[in-house]
């Protein structure tokens, strides 16, 4: 413990030094697994999309085929992907056709007439009239085709309203024999004729051809050389495709294909409409120098940020571009970051976007930074780690030596306590070894004083020395007495093991106190009254409590016989029993030599006996009062003791009532 205490001493001094310089050490590891852990998640997108592109280039050309193609696998954090062959675009393969300007914009406005035609097909009331009046405008030659088309759509409209789909399918074939006609809203109609037209069959139940019509848009669509409206060709195939997917007969086979075909074409025009927007960086990165010994180029523009990687597993030359997805990309990298940091929360550090805001961790108030690293991938991040703050150091460095002091503290108590408790346990084992030797002594010497009378004379009588008669009953008498002491100290010895054994061996049962203590005092009145001593007694009828005859009998004779013992004559002795509340009451009251208050606590203990004269004269074990103070700790009973050295003593007990 010493030992020990002297070391922590030792340690408290070196501590800030310990502080600083395990804090280096963290600070080192952090900034490494930081990196890996990022190196490793990047690594780990990267090979995703590898896969993810593979699944791209073996895509199936024909439409039929889409409904055993395994479903694409989305990689989190990267919004699209491209697959390029010796520099040409292979997939999404739609964006060959690129996107061709139309740049006559439709006319902001209908005409007055036309406008009022269609506010007349609004409301039903006037519906009559407006077909009425579109129908003889159907009859103008000097109408422009512009004008002709806008009458058609609305005779198709009316037609539709009026549920005639037969006629309105009539009135759009015309249409749709005129390709690349205008409206007011958008360049092209085409895509708006085609959804028109495509309602029309699923409202006149015809799913078959409904289904037919749609296939025949998409091949239409993919012969076409040019795309002309994203938005409008997704609204178109997205609208047409969820319709056919909510068909109740279409056969299982065929919703897989379309599912898949809805997905796969969908994904293309995203892509197509990502290329489009960002055609010269497309470029710079497909021709971009590798810089990276990844093999991975990142380039960025405002928000858009794309990597490149060669595919090496492909014949030919083959390369993959992907668009990053910044949120997803970020917020999974970052969580593994955040991970990785978690271990080493006492090192202060942040990560930082190009934009300098925080990303990850916390920029101290006041803390030099120590090393600043650019992590070399997508996100422009920049790693701090700053010096601890001295405060911290101290504070942390008091925490433990406050620790420290505290063991320090608690082994010298430990240490002064356990030193004085053992020590008072060997001096009280020391004086209980004393006095079980004085014991042992004592009691031997009382056992051979009677012994040795016994002996002497049963000896004599033996030998026939003794003749006369009154001798012999003489010494026969004095056999018998010296006989029932030996058996009296051999009582009290007994009793006092039994009491060491404790309350298992107890017979416990409900008796009146009166009359055990009655048994006594006549058992040993002969004794006082013959010292020349005389008695008072009182015994109250009914006096019950609960517990051992025996045990109180040895309670009750102890104390009786300690009051004749010590009590010179002519002295009195009183001898009380009686009820008090809820208490039964036993004392004895003498006029003998009275104990010094100084010895009071003391005769109580095992083998003690005061060292007066009185006492030396007197025979006695010291176990007496010994075996009262047990009887009464197991019977839960108190003592209280009045006495007076040259006056005379008053052992009062207090048992718990019965009733
Ligand atoms: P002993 O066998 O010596 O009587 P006890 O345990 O009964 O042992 O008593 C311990 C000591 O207490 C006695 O040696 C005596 O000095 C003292 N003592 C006990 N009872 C009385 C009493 N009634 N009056 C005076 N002294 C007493």
């Amino acid at each position: 413990m010493a030992i020990l205490s002297y070391l922590s001493f030792r340690n408290i001094q070196n501590e800030n030094y310990l502080i600083q310089k395990n804090f280096d050490e963290s600070r080192v590891s952090l900034q490494k697994e930081l990196e890996d852990a990022l190196e490793k998640e990047q690594s780990k997108i990267f090979q995703e999309a590898k896969a993810a592109s593979l699944f791209l280039y073996e895509l199936p050309k024909s439409l039929l085929e889409f409904g055993n193609a395994a479903n694409f696998k989305d990689v989190n954090g990267i919004e699209a992907i491209f697959l390029y062959n010796n520099g040409t675009l292979v997939y999404p393969d739609i964006s060959s056709k690129m996107l061709s300007h139309t740049s006559s914009f439709p006319d902001a406005k209908p005409s007055l007439a036309e406008s009022a035609l269609y506010q007349s097909e609004q409301e039903s009331s006037k519906l009559q009239e407006a077909e009425f009046a579109r129908e003889m405008l159907a009859r103008n030659p000097l109408l422009t085709p512009k004008e002709q088309t806008q009458n058609i759509l609305g005779l198709v409209r009316i037609a539709y309203k009026k549920k005639d789909f037969n006629e309105a399918l009539r009135l759009l074939k015309i249409l749709e024999s005129r390709p690349k006609q205008q409206g007011y809203l958008h360049s092209d109609l085409t895509h708006s004729i085609n959804l028109l037209h495509f309602d029309i069959l699923v409202k006149m139940k015809k799913h078959q051809e409904a289904e037919d019509f749609c296939l025949s848009v998409l091949n239409q669509f993919l012969q076409e050389k040019t795309i002309e409206d994203i938005p409008a060709t997704k609204f178109f195939f997205e609208t047409a495709f969820t319709q056919i997917l909510s068909f109740e007969n279409l056969k299982q086979e065929k919703r897989e294909a379309f599912w898949n075909l809805r997905g796969n074409f969908n994904r293309q025009l995203n892509y197509t409409d990502i290329l489009i927007h960002n055609q010269e960086l497309f470029q710079n990165t497909l021709h971009g120098e590798n810089l990276s010994k990844s093999g991975v180029l990142f380039r960025s523009e405002g928000n858009v940020t794309l990597f490149r990687m060669s595919y090496p597993m492909l014949p030919g030359n083959q390369v993959v571009i992907a668009k990053v997805d910044n949120n997803a990309y970020q917020s999974r990298i970052l969580d593994k970051l955040r991970i990785t940091a978690q271990r080493w929360n006492n090192v202060p550090f942040s990560i930082t976007d190009a934009k300098d805001s925080l990303l990850l961790g916390a920029i101290p108030d006041s803390a030099n930074v120590i090393t600043q690293v650019s992590f070399n991938a997508a996100p422009s991040w920049q790693l701090s780690l700053y010096e601890k703050d001295v405060g911290e150091i101290r504070k942390e460095s008091r925490h433990r030596m406050f620790l420290m002091y505290g063991l320090l503290f608690f082994s010298l108590i430990t240490v002064i306590f356990g030193s004085f408790f053992m020590l008072r346990f060997f001096i009280q084992e020391h004086k209980l070894l004393a006095m079980k030797a004085n014991f042992l002594s004592s009691v031997s010497h009382e056992l051979k004083t009677p012994l040795t009378s016994i002996k002497m004379f049963a000896e004599m009588m033996a030998r026939g020395r003794v003749m006369k008669v009154e001798k012999v009953q003489e010494y026969s008498s004095l056999i018998n007495k010296e006989a029932s002491r030996l058996e009296n100290l051999i009582g009290a010895i007994l009793n006092y093991t039994r009491m060491e054994h404790g309350t298992g061996a107890f017979k416990w049962e409900k008796l009146d106190f009166s009359v055990c203590a009655k048994k006594v005092f006549e058992a040993v009145e002969d004794i006082g009254v013959e010292k020349g001593l005389s008695f008072k007694t009182h015994f109250d009828p009914n006096v019950y409590v609960m517990g051992d005859y025996t045990a109180l009998y040895s309670l009750a004779q102890n104390l009786i016989e300690n009051a004749i013992k010590y009590t010179n004559a002519p002295g009195d002795i009183e001898i009380k029993v009686y009820n008090e509340d809820d208490r039964a009451v036993f004392s004895v009251i003498d006029t003998g030599v009275g104990i010094p208050s100084s010895e009071q606590k003391n005769i109580f203990n095992d083998f003690y006996r005061v060292g007066d004269e009185m006492t030396r004269s007197t025979k006695g074990s010291g176990l007496g009062l010994a075996i009262v103070k047990r009887v009464a700790e197991t019977h839960k009973a108190t003592i209280s003791l009045v006495s007076k050295p040259g006056k005379g003593s008053n052992f009062t007990v207090r048992f718990r009532k019965v009733d």
